[in-house]
């Protein structure tokens, strides 16, 4: 048996929710006055449904019948074993993924794209506006948004824009409007574009229009959405761990020894994760690992700190590990790692030692991505190889020490949109960015006068 699959009325019916079990719980988000920020606060960004998700301690939450309707068109995703790829390694460990590069969009980016639709609309919302940077989150929550009928908008960074054509046709064939950011749209984007017309965009410009143009919508009918990062993306994607552990135990498998997610804003590495941490909190022995690019080492580099979520500083600040706001990270293909900051849940589970970060540089991470083509037969995205490298490095460890480990890591999208990577790697253009202590050290300047975020931890694990 390579694979399992679940019946449609075997999907988890409730998503976890870490915060309810954190040994230490985490710090509030701040205001600009350096006072814990009020849900209200958030009210003209988000709808109320989702900011009480924002902040719920409750362990478990209901996923609503009209979430799990959607999802039933995808999911539950299918674990698989990598026998070919345990093969070619010689290796005794037994490598597990779960798919989630079966979704219509190609990403796990459609588990919470749906779910923020959803809670949208119920709350009365007509239009949700978001921006993307390589272009998977604006592709997903278009797919959400055309299954609810919803007008979706997505600034996306110009550079990704003019590079990537087919993520703005795949986005338009959903019904959304996709522009390149900067734009003539909104004082943010006229902003720079006066400044510096032929300025190629980034991330932290594009999130200050979407939200711009959320806020200052008079009817009130239309909010932001983000895909990664924040506390109700990371729930929203528990349902891949959660259904991975029904799938393990089908399996036959009575115990998980490591358990891998490639790392950018930390959804898909939580997804995966936190119902397996929710064992290690309970006494199991588990290695639980985020990966990240060596070229965007926020979580084995940079300080836990208080800093915002982007570049024009519109979010509260959020208790994390960051690399400093203005961060602009070299050019690897990973698109979806190059976020400066990370999931305040994934940064606290990290200061407790729940989770014991690696970085990879991107060569060792495509020489990875090739060896699980040619024997999976799957292409995996920029992001996706950076877990591959790593599961294959724990094999490698597992076959030195003879032991019969059993690996399970989140393969979070395909890379069949991604292509340009794959052939600049196989031509011999690509090359390693390690990002140096200096670097990071002068990339953090403009955070020195920010408030301190204290790392409380029990000194357990
Ligand atoms: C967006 C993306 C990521 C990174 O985002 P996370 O929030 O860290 O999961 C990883 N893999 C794929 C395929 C993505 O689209």
């Amino acid at each position: 048996m390579i694979k399992v699959f679940l019946n449609e009325d075997e999907i988890p019916k409730k998503w976890y929710n870490l915060a309810a079990d954190l040994p230490t719980p985490m710090l509030p988000p701040l205001g600009p006055d350096g006072k814990p920020v009020s849900p209200d606060m958030l009210a003209p960004v988000f709808p109320m449904n989702l900011i009480e998700q924002e902040v719920s301690q409750e362990r478990w939450i209901d996923i609503p019948e009209g979430i799990l309707e959607l999802l039933y068109r995808w999911r539950p995703s299918p674990l698989q074993r990598a026998v070919n790829l345990e093969k070619a390694l010689g290796t005794p460990a037994r490598i597990y993924f779960k798919n989630e590069s079966l979704s219509p969009a190609g990403s796990h980016k459609p588990n919470t794209a749906v779910a923020q639709a959803w809670y949208n609309k119920e709350f009365g919302i007509k239009k949700l506006v978001t921006e993307t940077g390589a272009g998977q989150w604006g592709s997903a929550l278009s797919f959400a948004c055309a299954l609810l009928g919803l007008e979706c908008k997505v600034y996306m960074v110009r550079i990704s824009f003019d590079q990537k054509p087919f993520r703005k046709v795949m986005m338009e064939t959903w019904g959304a409007k996709c522009i390149p950011s900067p734009s003539p749209e909104t004082k943010a984007g006229r902003d720079v574009l006066e400044k510096n017309p032929d300025t190629p965009g980034s991330l932290g410009i594009a999130i200050s229009e979407a939200i711009e143009e959320a806020v200052t919508d008079e009817t009130g009918k239309t909010r932001y959405s983000l895909g990664s990062v924040l506390n109700h993306v990371m729930l929203h994607q528990t349902i891949i761990g959660l259904e991975a552990k029904k799938q393990l135990q089908k399996f036959g498998e009575k115990k998980v020894d490591v358990v891998i997610g490639c790392a950018g804003g930390g959804s898909n590495f939580a997804g995966l994760s936190f119902p397996f941490m929710a064992d290690k909190i309970n006494g199991e022995k588990i290695e639980i690992i985020p990966v990240e690019p060596a070229s965007c080492p926020t979580l084995t580099k940079a300080p836990f700190v208080y800093d915002h979520g982007d570049i024009a500083r519109m979010t509260p600040l959020l208790p994390m590990y960051s690399l400093g706001h203005s961060f602009v990270p070299s050019p690897i293909h990973a698109g979806g790692l190059r976020y400066h900051g990370m999931s305040p849940l994934v940064s606290q589970a990290v200061v407790e030692g729940l989770a014991t970060p690696l970085a990879i540089n991107q060569l060792e991470c495509y020489s990875a991505a090739m060896l699980f083509a040619k024997t999976e037969g799957i292409i995996v995205a920029p992001e996706t190889s950076h877990a591959v490298a790593a599961a294959i490095r724990k094999a490698r460890e597992a076959k030195e020490e003879g032991k019969a480990r059993v690996i399970i890591f989140n393969l979070s999208g395909h890379g069949l949109m991604d292509l340009y990577g794959y052939d600049a790697y196989m031509q011999g253009k690509l090359k390693d960015y390690e990002m140096s202590k200096d670097e990071v050290h002068d990339s953090l300047a403009e955070i020195k006068g920010y408030p301190k975020a204290e790392m409380r931890k029990t000194g357990k694990w």
